[in-house]
C-alpha cells in the first residue's frame, strides 16, 4: 500500500473509489468509528507525487473540491468499482554484449536468430507483436538471444496495433523554422513557455515535430501534445507517426471507448508511450517522463473547462512545466491576447505592472509552402448590394468560377440547422425556447424546432400561437438553408455540408474530408468545424457569411474570438500552389477588425485590443473572477449572490467587488441565472478573497439550494 493507490473503501452504506492521499500511523478518530478499506487495487501503479500535487494545486486555485478534481481526472475505468487490469507483453532490446557481436554470419539452421538479431540491431526494441510478424518462431529466437546474453525482456503494457505508415521525407526547414527550432533546442533542460506565433500553413507542426526528435533523443522521455478538438487528432496523429515512427503514440481523448481509453492512458503512466496526444483533460495524464509540452491552436476557448472544475488547459500546463522544469510550445496563428501579451509585453503605457517578455516569442510570417501565398481577403458590403437568398452577387461569380476552373470553395456561416429564426410576419411572434432565454432554430428538413443551448425539440407549429396567422416565416441563414440555395444556384455543384447535425458519427467527417481530397465535392457548406485544420491543396475560395452579431456582442472577447476564427478560417484557402480568395459578407466592412483581416495583421489588432483593455482594465491587465449561480427560482440565486457580494464586500481585501447582475443567457435548461464579478489588479488578493469566500458560501443554508460555482479567469461572463 502506498499514496497514489486506487483503492475501495466503505463510504456510509455504499461503496465508493478513494486513491490513497497520506498513510498514518496513529488518527486522532476513535479506533472504533475508523473503517477498513476494502480493497487495494495493488495491481495496478499507483498515481505518482507529481500529478498528485497538480491536481491538489488546480483544486486550490480554482476553488474545487480535490477528491472530485482528482476522481475526475481519471479515465472512467478508474472510477468504476472493479480492477481495471492492463494488457502487458514482453518487450525485446538487445545488451551491450549483443549489440557488439556480429550474428549475421550465422549458420542456416539459425536464420531466425540472425533475422531477429538484426531487426533488434535496427528497432531498438521490438515488443512480442511485432517479433511475430518476422517469422512464427521469431518469439522463441529472441528468448534464445536472451538465455545467450544478446538481449533482455522487460515486461510492459501492451501497445495498441499502430497502423503502419508511410515514412515521409523531412522537408528542409526554411529561416524562421530554423530559427525557432534552434533557440527553443539551446534551453531544453528548463522551464520557459515559447509562443510560436506563425499564419496557418506556415510550418508549425513541422517544427513541432523537429522538437519532439530532439527531445524524444533522450533516454526516457516524453511529450505531451494538446489539441483544441478530437477532429484533429486523426491528422496530426498520422502526421506525427509517419514522422516518428520509432516511438509509441497513444491518443486520449472523448472518441475513446473506456477500455482504449485507459488502455492508453496506463502506456502513458508506464513511460511506454512516448508521445501522448490529447485534448484539454490529458494534462492530468501521468507522464514520469514528461520533457516538453507542445498546445496547439493554444487559443482556442475549448482548453477551457465550462462545468465541474473550471480549468484552463493552457494554465495548467504552465503550472507543470515550472515545477517540472520544463519548455512549453504554445502555438498559435492567432495567439490569445493573455499569450501575445506574456510574450511581447505590449503595454500603450508600459508600467510597472507589465509582464514583459514573460515568454519568448518566435514568429513564422511565410507560408513554408514557398508557392502558397496568403489569400486576398475582400469584403463585399451587404448594404449596398442585392443579396440573392442571403449570397451577394459578387460570392456567387466566385463559386461559379471556381466551379468552371475545378477548383473547391467553402463557405463559412457559424449556425446550424435551416433558419436562427421563426417569425410570424403578423404580429412579430418568434419562436422561443421554453427552458432558456433563447430562440428556437428551425430544421426544415425534419419539421422541427429545436434549442441549440438545451436541446429542447419541438414540432414547427402550423400558425402562430399568439395571433394565429398561419403566415410564418423561417427568418436569417443556417448551414442547411445556405446548402439548400447553393443547390438551386447552382445545380451541378457536389455540396456537403460540414456541422454537429451532419457529422454525427465520427467517421462522417472522414468521409467528407476524403472526398473533399478526392475532389468529390466542389463545395464545403460549414460551421467552425471546418475552419481548423485541415489543408484542402485545391481549395482556393473561402466565403463568409453572417458574423456580424460577433461585432457587436457585449461579450468583451468576442471581436478577438471572431478575428482568431476568421483568420482560421481564411487560412483554408489557397494552401497549394494555387492562389487563395477569402470573400467576406459583411454591413460593417470599415471596422477595424477587417481592416486587419485584409492585412493578414493579427498583431497590430492584437495590440489595439490590448490598449483598449489596459484603458477598461479588464484581463489580461487584471485578474477576474465570477461567483456563478443558477435555480429554478431567481430569487434564490439572488438571495444566494447579495450575501455572497456582502461577504465580499466584507473583507476589505484589494478586490472590487461587483454586484449580483444577470448574463446575456439569462435562462439555461431551465435555470435562472446570475454571478458576481471580482476583480483585482492582485493574483494573491483575488486568491484570498475566494478562499474566504468559498469556505463562507460553502456553510450557508442555500449553498445546497442553489448550484454555485466559482469561476477564475472566466472566458465568458
Ligand atoms: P501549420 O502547422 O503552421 O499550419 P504545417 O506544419 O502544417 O503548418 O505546414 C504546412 C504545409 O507546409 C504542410 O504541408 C507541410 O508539410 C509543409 N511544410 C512545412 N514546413 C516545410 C518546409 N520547411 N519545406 C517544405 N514544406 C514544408
Ligand atoms: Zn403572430
Ligand atoms: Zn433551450
Amino acid at each position: 500500500m502506498c499514496v497514489g493507490q486506487r483503492v475501495l473503501v466503505p463510504f456510509g452504506k455504499r461503496q465508493q473509489v478513494g486513491i490513497v492521499m497520506e498513510i498514518a500511523k496513529t488518527s486522532d478518530i476513535a479506533i472504533e468509528k475508523l473503517k477498513p478499506i476494502i480493497r487495494a487495487f495493488v495491481e495496478e501503479a499507483p498515481l505518482d507525487a507529481e500529478l498528485l500535487n497538480l491536481v491538489r494545486f488546480c483544486a486550490n486555485y480554482y476553488h474545487h473540491p480535490f477528491g472530485q478534481a482528482l476522481l475526475s481526472s481519471l479515465p472512467t475505468r478508474l472510477r468504476q468499482i472493479a480492477p481495471a487490469v492492463s494488457r502487458k507483453q514482453y518487450l525485446y532490446s538487445l545488451t551491450d554484449l549483443g549489440s557488439k557481436v556480429d550474428l549475421t554470419q550465422w549458420s542456416k539452421r539459425q536464420k531466425v536468430l540472425s533475422r531477429v538479431w538484426t531487426a533488434l540491431q535496427s528497432a531498438t526494441h521490438l515488443t512480442e507483436t511485432e517479433l511475430g510478424t518476422i517469422s512464427s518462431s521469431a518469439r522463441k529466437a529472441a528468448k534464445q538471444l536472451v538465455d545467450l546474453g544478446y538481449a533482455r525482456s522487460e515486461q510492459v503494457m501492451a501497445q495498441q496495433r499502430v497502423p503502419m505508415m508511410p515514412v515521409v521525407a523531412e522537408p528542409q526547414l526554411n529561416d524562421e523554422q530554423s530559427h525557432a527550432v534552434s533557440t527553443i533546442v539551446q534551453v531544453l533542460h528548463e522551464f520557459k513557455p515559447w509562443l510560436l506565433y506563425g499564419v496557418t500553413g506556415s510550418g508549425k507542426t513541422e517544427v513541432y515535430i523537429r522538437l519532439m526528435q530532439q527531445v524524444l533523443q533522450q533516454q526516457s522521455a516524453q511529450v505531451l501534445v494538446l489539441v483544441p478538438e478530437i477532429n484533429l487528432t486523426p491528422q496530426l496523429e498520422a502526421r506525427f507517426r509517419s514522422r516518428l515512427p520509432q516511438y509509441v503514440l497513444v491518443s486520449l481523448h472523448s472518441g475513446l471507448s473506456d477500455s482504449e481509453r485507459l488502455h492508453h492512458w496506463q502506456l502513458a503512466q508506464s513511460g511506454a508511450a512516448q508521445i501522448v496526444i490529447g485534448t484539454r483533460l490529458a494534462i492530468f495524464t501521468p507522464l514520469p517522463d514528461l520533457k516538453l509540452m507542445i498546445i496547439d491552436e493554444e487559443h482556442d476557448s475549448s482548453y477551457k473547462q465550462q462545468d465541474s472544475m473550471r480549468y484552463h488547459a493552457r494554465d495548467v500546463a504552465m503550472v507543470r512545466a515550472k515545477r517540472l522544469n520544463i519548455p512549453v510550445v504554445l502555438g498559435s496563428a492567432t495567439p490569445a491576447l493573455e499569450s501575445w501579451y506574456n510574450a511581447t509585453g505590449t503595454s500603450a503605457r508600459a508600467n510597472g505592472t507589465a509582464q514583459a517578455n514573460r515568454y519568448g516569442l518566435l514568429a513564422l510570417k511565410q507560408r513554408a509552402v514557398s508557392a502558397a501565398q496568403l489569400p486576398q481577403i475582400d469584403c463585399i458590403d451587404t448594404s449596398k448590394v442585392h443579396l440573392q437568398h442571403g449570397l451577394t452577387p459578387q460570392l456567387i461569380a466566385a463559386l461559379r468560377a471556381r466551379l468552371e476552373r475545378k477548383e473547391q470553395s467553402l463557405l463559412f456561416i457559424n449556425r446550424r440547422g435551416y433558419s436562427p429564426v421563426l417569425l410570424c410576419s403578423a404580429c412579430h411572434w418568434i419562436a422561443p425556447c421554453t427552458r432558456c432565454s433563447s430562440r428556437l432554430v428551425v430544421h426544415l428538413g425534419q419539421r422541427k424546432l429545436r434549442c441549440h443551448h438545451c436541446g429542447h425539440e419541438q414540432r414547427i407549429p402550423h400558425q402562430c400561437p399568439s395571433c394565429g396567422n398561419a403566415d410564418l416565416h423561417p427568418t436569417g441563414h443556417g448551414t442547411q438553408r445556405l446548402e439548400q440555395t447553393l443547390a438551386q444556384l447552382l445545380p451541378d455543384a457536389r455540396i456537403a455540408r460540414v456541422d454537429r447535425d451532419s457529422i454525427s458519427r465520427k467517421q462522417a467527417l472522414v468521409e467528407i474530408l476524403d472526398k473533399v481530397h478526392q475532389q468529390e465535392i466542389d463545395i464545403l457548406v460549414g460551421t467552425q468545424m471546418l475552419a481548423k485544420g485541415h489543408d484542402f491543396p485545391n481549395l482556393t475560395l473561402v466565403g463568409v457569411i453572417d458574423t456580424d452579431s460577433a461585432l457587436h456582442s457585449p461579450d468583451f472577447r468576442a471581436s478577438e474570438r471572431l478575428f482568431a476564427q476568421l483568420m482560421q478560417v481564411a487560412g483554408r484557402a489557397g494552401r497549394a500552389d494555387k492562389p487563395g480568395r477569402v470573400i467576406i459578407q459583411t454591413a460593417f466592412p470599415e471596422h477595424d477588425l477587417f481592416h486587419a483581416l485584409r492585412q493578414h495583421d493579427y498583431a497590430s489588432y492584437a495590440n489595439a485590443l490590448l490598449q483598449e483593455r489596459e484603458v477598461v482594465q479588464f484581463p489580461p491587465y487584471v485578474f477576474t473572477a465570477l461567483i456563478r449561480a443558477e435555480a429554478h427560482e431567481y430569487a434564490l440565486v439572488q438571495q444566494f449572490l447579495q450575501y455572497a457580494y456582502q461577504q465580499a464586500r466584507s473583507l476589505g481585501e484589494t478586490v472590487i467587488v461587483y454586484d449580483p447582475v444577470r448574463p446575456h443567457m439569462e435562462r439555461l435548461k431551465g435555470m435562472e441565472r446570475g454571478y458576481i464579478a471580482l476583480q483585482s489588479s492582485q493574483r494573491p488578493a483575488l486568491q484570498r478573497l475566494l478562499m474566504f469566500l468559498v469556505s463562507q458560501l460553502r456553510a450557508h443554508k442555500l449553498s445546497a439550494k442553489v448550484r454555485w460555482a466559482v469561476d477564475v479567469n472566466p472566458l465568458e461572463f
